[in-house]
Parts: structure tokens; C-alpha cells; sequence
């Protein structure tokens, strides 16, 4: 069993198969992952910088088998931002909230931001950090890490950043 609730007050009363629940920015797609997840990282890549259009995005895993659209499944659409990999928002209000990939079988990442509550663990780590951006200071002192670390390297077939 992996730690959770190690940071006091976050998600520290949350247990096995409790529902994390949340949704895009009009509320036509919800959506429910049940406890434990997987992990809780910020990703600083240029992939995830320019589909969500921010400094860096903060995604929280699940098993496939632990998530489910609620509602507005139809109206997901899945854009393949490589040959490995897809991001799923919000036909009707352009949230983007998901991405799976062939080198991460089994799982769903979900952007945490899009949840309503808290999850069953804090941020643990900043992936990819080589390709954050100037212009925002972390404060924090999680573990930096880059597509050399081992628990990265499977992402390593998928180009370092988009083309464009
Ligand atoms: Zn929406
Ligand atoms: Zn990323």
C-alpha cells in the first residue's frame, strides 16, 4: 500500500473506494475515480504546457478500472496529441481533463484541478522539469525530475516535445 494522507489535512480521512468526483468548466462532462489513485504530480512538459495552455498541470492517476465518465461521455472527444498518446476536454466547453497513453496501459490521468474536493494524496513530485518555464516560481521542495528519472523513462518513445 502506497502512503497516503501523509500531509496532514489533505485527504488524510479518505479511504479504499471512496469516490473522487469532478467535472469540466460547464458541467455536460462528471466524472468519478475511486480511492486509492495512482499518483499526484505536476508536469512541466511542453506537451501538457500547450494543451492546457498553462505553466504546468497538475494530473492525478487512476486505474482504468477505478474511473468512470458519469456523464457526457459523448461529448469527450480525444485528441491524439502523439502517436502514444491522447488528451480527452470538453466538446462544449474546451476543458481539457484527461490523457492515457500506450506506454501508461491501464491508467487514466486526470487533471486535478477538475476535481471538486480533494483527492487521497498531496503532489508528490515535478516531472519533466527541464521544460518549466521562467516565469513561475515553485515554492515547494518536491523531488524535480526529468525524463531520465526511472519512473519516466517509459515515456521516453514519445518525442520531447510537440512539433509545432
Ligand atoms: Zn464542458
Ligand atoms: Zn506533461
Amino acid at each position: 500500500m502506497t502512503a497516503r494522507g501523509s500531509v496532514i489535512g489533505y485527504g488524510a480521512t479518505m479511504k479504499d473506494g471512496d469516490p473522487i468526483v469532478g467535472g469540466c468548466l460547464c458541467g455536460s462532462v462528471r466524472f468519478e475515480g475511486r480511492v486509492p489513485s495512482l499518483f499526484c504530480a505536476h508536469c512541466h512538459c511542453q506537451w501538457c504546457r500547450r494543451a492546457h495552455g498553462a505553466a504546468f498541470v497538475t494530473w492525478v492517476g487512476f486505474r482504468d478500472a477505478a474511473f468512470r465518465i458519469t456523464k457526457g461521455t459523448d461529448l469527450v472527444r480525444w485528441y491524439a496529441s502523439s502517436n502514444e498518446s491522447e488528451r480527452g476536454f470538453c466538446t462544449t466547453c474546451g476543458t481539457t481533463m484527461f490523457y492515457r497513453s500506450k506506454v501508461a496501459a491501464g491508467e487514466i490521468h486526470v487533471t486535478l484541478a477538475s476535481v471538486d474536493g480533494e483527492v487521497d494524496r498531496a503532489p508528490k513530485a515535478h516531472l519533466f522539469w527541464a521544460d518549466h518555464v521562467s516565469w513561475f516560481t515553485v515554492g515547494d521542495d518536491l523531488p524535480k525530475v526529468d525524463r531520465d528519472h526511472p519512473a519516466l523513462q517509459k515515456f521516453q518513445v514519445i518525442p520531447n516535445r510537440p512539433t509545432s
